[in-house]
């Protein structure tokens, strides 16, 4: 085995050569807090803002409207807590009960906050999904109560990788006076579009699923809209997000976010066309086999496939001894032997959930790699089936 082949990136993305070598300094000589007045601490001030300046662009955001977070789930967090809680009684407010509405195939990033903000006296309505995973905006139009405050739906989904028609459901919330939140963890970076054209108040991203570092994102807050901190302590990000700067981090980002500028839409054609050699090269050489997700209104460079009579699990182990990583369900999950929520939610019956198997492409996927993946999978189907108690074929 040369080298291993990678095939996770929904994962997580290895850090670009490129963004490594523009967060170093930031490790050694420009090691200075961006808070404070001396020139140490302007670089790293300076560096902070050349970073939200290439996010905004990328976003088509303002670099006002930028604000640094420690990842998706922060963002996710922040979006869902500073609008829930704000009315609430535990934040001593009006003691109106806020009403919020998502998805039943959301990450567990929005679906755990909406389910603590259950427990202090939020509403939550979890719409569900067609058998694509797609919400359908007159789903969301239905759940609408005098008192919603905010709809969360993500742009794409990191199990499937099916696209929601967000600015639909962004019309739909703005519509009843309600915000828009959008989980774009997936997205950004890998499709193309501003945050107007996808309808979103608020979106949520994170470096570490488009070849920046791990452990840091942000959170896009149009301007003029109210939300609550959720990190409180210094006046950092003009007083929003308080906590010392992780500026070798930001500057990842903002470095990652210029390489998904220049090079985004040539690697989407790249990585779909990948995508769309495992599909034809499987098609027809499994029984009981079928992908899952939109047939169109997908993530470029990601496969979801439901294998009957063997476990996701077994699968990923027998590909890692040929050197090949994949997921089975979500990163986020494993180790939990529950089938995946998100296939469960599309309607597909746990037995048949339990087989999945995600291949997910980035920057250093090729065809070389693919086509090894399908010299080896099926005989591993097979091998697996025999030894499967569930397997009748
Ligand atoms: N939202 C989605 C859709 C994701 O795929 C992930 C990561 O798996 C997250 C949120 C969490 O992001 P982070 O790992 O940066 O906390």
């Amino acid at each position: 085995m040369d080298r291993m082949t990678y095939f996770d990136h929904a994962a997580t993305t290895p850090v670009a050569p490129e963004v490594r070598e523009a967060m170093v300094p930031y490790f050694s000589e420009k090691y200075g807090n961006s808070a404070t007045l001396y020139e140490l601490g302007g670089e790293s001030r300076q560096a902070l803002e050349d970073a939200r300046a290439s996010l905004a662009a990328l976003l088509g955001a303002r670099p006002e409207e930028v604000f640094f977070t420690s990842g998706g789930t922060e963002s996710d967090n922040w979006a869902l807590k500073g609008v829930g809680c704000v009315s609430c009684a535990c934040a001593g407010g009006k003691g109106s009960r806020p009403h919020i509405i998502t998805s039943t195939a959301e990450h567990h990033a929005v679906i755990e906050p909406c389910k603590f903000l259950e427990t202090i006296g939020a509403e939550v309505t979890y719409v569900p999904v067609d058998r694509h995973g797609r919400v359908d905006p007159a789903d969301v139009r239905k759940a609408l109560r005098p008192n919603t405050k905010l709809v969360s739906v993500m742009h794409a989904n990191n199990e499937v990788g099916t696209v929601n028609p967000v600015r639909e459901i962004a019309d739909v919330a703005h519509a009843a006076g309600a915000l828009f939140h959008t989980d774009a963890v997936q997205s950004v970076g890998k499709l193309k579009f501003t945050v107007a054209e996808l309808g979103a108040d608020l979106l949520s991203l994170s470096a570490h699923k488009f070849h920046g570092p791990k452990g840091v994102g942000a959170l896009y807050i149009r301007k003029g809209v109210k939300l609550n901190p959720f990190m409180h302590g210094g006046g950092q990000e003009r007083g929003r997000r308080a906590g010392t700067s992780n500026v070798a981090g930001i500057v990842g980002l903002g470095a990652a976010a210029k390489i998904a500028m220049t090079e985004r839409d040539a690697e989407t054609r790249r990585i779909s066309a990948l995508a769309d050699r495992v599909r034809s090269g499987l098609t027809g050489r499994l029984e009981a086999f079928e992908f899952v997700g939109h047939p169109s209104e997908r993530l470029p460079g990601l496969v979801t496939m439901l294998v009957a009579g063997i476990e996701g699990e077994a699968m990923v182990l027998a590909l890692d001894a040929e050197g090949i990583a994949t997921a089975s369900g979500s990163a986020c999950t494993s180790g939990s032997l529950d089938p995946s929520h998100v296939l469960l939610a599309m309607g597909i019956p746990a037995e048949r959930a339990h087989g999945s198997l995600r291949l997910s492409f980035g920057r250093a996927s090729t065809e070389e790699e693919v086509d090894r993946f399908l010299e080896v999978f099926p005989p591993i189907v097979d091998r697996l089936r025999k030894m499967s108690p569930t397997w009748k074929g």
